[in-house]
């Protein structure tokens, strides 16, 4: 069978990165190809980039999380200057989370449009977060030119409508864990919808365990519950969503290249 790949976690947060050698091995038992450690803040990213250098099977992006307001502000030279790393694959994540941060959000438009601008300089997509800023977000990709460069949408929760427009623009669909909750009735329709050849799939580990660990740490292993549940709504099978969404991710990810034993 095809290995799987967990487009999105973040492997040096806690716990995870206390036990990650045995995290590392209950994915590679459980089918998990590849891991793409994601960056939050620029102060955490040289932890991102040595996992990334120090395991063959780790892909690191580099960026700074909407939300994150302790850390230092990226410019777009930074971004850049970063993103030459070759085990840097995506910039991000970036984009618009009006959930968790409230008032003026000039700030957080700003910093999502300087990672626009990073990642069409330095030619690798990126890793977009929206939560309750849908229209802003798409607004703010197209005004950019986002299209250009293309990328992901992580973690996704939004409409059909939503989703549609993503997919005008260049960008992969990515499911997580949260498609297994009993209550995600609409965003499985929109798990129907998603054309093969832009669906991936993510566990946003530590986060967001899918069902039947609902509560519990996640880790990139559980991204084959996210994988047999997609394919179950797509009536599909866990080879075919493998297969899909593997060659999916190294083809958005053009930067990564994977690992053989
Ligand atoms: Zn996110
Ligand atoms: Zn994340």
């Amino acid at each position: 069978m095809t290995l799987l790949v967990d487009s999105h976690c973040h492997l040096n947060f806690e716990p995870l990165n206390a036990g990650l050698e045995d995290v590392l091995l209950r994915a590679r038992e459980n089918g998990v190809g590849h891991m793409l450690c994601v960056s939050v803040t620029l102060e955490t990213f040289p932890e991102i980039r040595s996992l990334a250098h120090g395991h063959a099977r780790v892909f690191a992006s580099v960026g700074v999380h909407p939300n994150e307001t302790e850390g230092r502000e990226p410019t777009v030279d930074d971004l850049v200057s970063l993103a030459k790393d070759e085990r840097v694959v995506a910039i991000g994540e970036t984009g618009l989370d009006y959930y968790r941060s409230h008032g003026d959000m000039a700030w957080q438009q700003e910093r999502f449009r300087r990672h626009i601008r990073a990642a069409k300089q330095s030619g690798k997509p990126l890793i977009i977060h929206t939560r309750d800023a849908a229209a802003d977000t798409l607004r703010i990709m197209r005004e950019e030119g986002a299209a250009d460069i293309g990328g992901v949408m992580h973690c996704f929760t939004e409409s059909w409508e939503v989703a549609r427009a993503a997919l005008d623009l260049n960008f992969f669909i990515s499911f997580s864990g949260i498609v297994t909750f009993r209550n995600a009735e609409t965003l499985r329709e929109v798990v129907k919808q998603v054309p093969d050849d832009r669906l991936l799939i993510e566990t946003d580990a530590p986060y967001l365990a899918p069902v039947p660990y609902r509560g519990k740490t996640n880790e990139p292993s559980f991204v084959r519950h996210v994988a047999e549940c997609v394919a179950g709504i797509r009536q599909s099978d866990i080879d075919t969503i493998a297969s899909v969404t593997t060659r999916n991710f190294f083809t958005l990810f053009s930067h990564a290249v994977p690992a053989h034993d």
